[in-house]
């Protein structure tokens, strides 16, 4: 279980279920109300609410870049 809220743009993560592709790795595209997730076994698009894919996200596979400190909101 990772912390949702420690969710990075780029970060690869692993969702619970499987995609019906068979893909289980997603890279986040957007971080808002919605978080957005690649599907990178076939590239759909999916947007989940926060609450969602707080339930739905299992572990990430791989970090994107760190935030500077210095930029906030
Ligand atoms: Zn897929």
């Amino acid at each position: 279980m990772i912390d949702p809220t420690d969710i990075r743009l780029d970060d690869i993560v692993q969702m619970r279920k499987t995609h019906p592709c068979g893909g289980n790795r997603w890279q986040v595209v957007r971080l808002g109300t919605d978080i957005g997730i690649v599907c990178l076994t076939c590239r759909r698009k999916v947007y989940l609410p926060r609450s969602k894919f707080a339930r739905q996200v299992k572990r990430h596979i791989e970090r994107g870049a760190e935030t500077p400190p210095t930029v906030k909101g």
